[in-house]
């Protein structure tokens, strides 16, 4: 059999092709739920006693392992894109999205390198070109779809550290005794991972009352001593609020002082391209290189995280691998993924995103995330009120904390495991200054104000 363009299809014998048939069967009822079963964790006993040795000389068949894995494994494991799963950040692929990662598992593309990768990477980088420009990048901008927003922050001080270093050596000046990076105190965890991999250290700058990193608190904490700081990272919405630092005064001290300004926009970027918050997101024009992952607001699968480098130059000095068998793979005419980012293989990742915004378009993703913010200010302002609820901060993005009074770490925990193990939920508590507290992180187009509701109901 020859397919439309001519290429050879290699006939299957029965068994392949009924585990085919089974393994299509299998997505297409995961992807028909709604909303897809909530499930949950099992215990490791609870898993001992119900799943049978898998990995044996002899294999136990396709078909078999099918459905113990949608019968039992699948059952443990919690559905991120169900509506109210609500907790951390979640994730809400698209259908397009979710259909093309099944392709490009399909279609085995080495996303490392241009010589191998040119259809693909090209897709993928037009994205990268979209994002850069929305973010008001000037042209050139690009850079690489890494595995995740940790590894994305850390590629991007890796570039700023290289390159505050050369400029020192280019002027014959001598290295700093360490080497230190400013940000905020509300900064995400991935900073602080960051920082051990490198071994430099952190300038945690105190934020203001609204939770936000500003140019002044960023001057006060380095009173004029800068010497070392390679990088400033401000957050384009923290994880655990969703506020959004001052970019632009943050940016606008990183150039008068001639210091690499990184936006850490893992979760909230993706806000720049909602009307109503826009406006926060000015400062990313300033930036250096900047963040986002596809797979936590711009409705992605796992894993995916959008590095963008304003000079990509500078990322790929930093990054390329030299060896003898890659050499091959240098030539200046062609962009080579890998060599932007702490990375050498890597599947094409970006192409799921790549082909839901062909799908859809990008007006479709303003409105959903637009969407999702009128959802939480909506919400907060029922939290409000609720003389039993109390707001902690005013939502900015679409991050949601609020307390419910007199309760204590024990009876969010005792809620929270309930609404799992109902179905209902997965909010799990959180906490602020020592007191707990829970949050509704909103990035699915499914949930509905009515479910939020119900939830504020179940809190009793
Ligand atoms: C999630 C997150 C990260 C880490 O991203 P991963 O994809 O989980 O590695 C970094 N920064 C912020 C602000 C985040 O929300």
């Amino acid at each position: 059999m020859t397919t439309p363009n001519g290429n050879h299809m290699h006939t299957v014998d029965l068994e392949t092709m009924k585990l085919r048939e089974q393994v299509f069967e299998y997505a297409r009822r995961r992807m028909n739920y709604d909303p897809p079963p909530l499930d949950g964790p099992k215990t490791i006993s609870e898993l001992r006693a119900a799943v049978p040795a898998t990995v044996t000389e002899e294999g136990m068949g396709g078909i078999e392992a099918l459905s113990l894995f949608e019968n039992v494994l699948a059952e443990a494991t919690i559905s991120n894109d169900h509506p109210n799963y609500l907790s951390f950040i979640p994730c809400a692929p698209t259908e397009a999205a979710t259909l093309f990662d099944l392709i490009v598992s399909a279609s085995t593309i080495y996303g490392g390198s241009w010589m191998e990768g040119a259809g693909a990477v090209y897709a993928e980088n037009q994205v990268l070109e979209w994002l850069a420009t929305e973010a008001g990048m000037p042209e050139g901008a690009g850079g690489v779809f890494v595995q995740g927003g940790t590894l994305g922050n850390l590629s991007a001080l890796v570039a700023a550290r290289h390159t505050a270093k050369e400029a020192l050596l280019a002027t014959g000046k001598s290295l700093p005794a360490r080497w230190r990076f400013a940000c905020s105190s509300e900064a995400h965890s991935s900073l602080k991972a960051a920082a051990r991999v490198m071994d430099v250290d952190i300038v945690p700058v105190p934020v203001n009352a609204e939770g936000r990193l500003t140019g002044e608190a960023l001057e006060k904490t380095l009173e004029g001593d800068w010497d070392g700081i390679f990088a400033v990272v401000a957050t384009g919405g923290t994880t655990n609020f969703g506020i959004v630092d001052e970019l632009e005064a943050v940016g606008k001290v990183t150039k008068a002082h001639n210091v690499w300004f990184h936006v850490d926009g893992a979760y909230g970027i993706a806000a720049m391209l909602a009307p109503t918050t826009k406006h926060l997101f000015a400062g990313v024009a300033l930036a250096d290189s900047f963040i986002v992952d596809p797979h936590k607001w711009l409705f992605a699968p796992f894993d995916a995280c959008a590095l963008v480098y304003r000079d990509p130059e500078l990322g790929r000095v930093t990054h390329t691998q030299h060896a003898e068998y890659l050499d091959a793979l240098e030539n200046p005419e062609e962009w080579n993924p890998s060599d932007y980012a702490y990375n050498l293989t890597r599947r094409p990742r970006g192409l799921p995103l790549w082909f839901s915004l062909a799908t859809y378009g990008v007006a479709a993703y303003r409105e959903a995330i637009e969407q999702n913010i009128q959802l939480a200010y909506k919400i907060a302002n029922e939290i409000r009120r609720r003389p039993d609820l109390d707001l902690v901060r005013d939502p900015q993005l679409s991050v949601v904390v609020f307390t419910k009074k007199g309760w204590k770490l024990e009876d969010y925990t005792r809620w929270s495991n309930k609404l799992l193990a109902d179905g209902i939920g997965f909010v799990v508590p959180s906490s602020h200054k020592g007191e707990p507290n829970t949050r509704f992180a909103i990035v699915n187009p499914r949930t509905s104000y009515e479910s939020l509701v119900e939830i504020l109901d179940t809190m009793v």
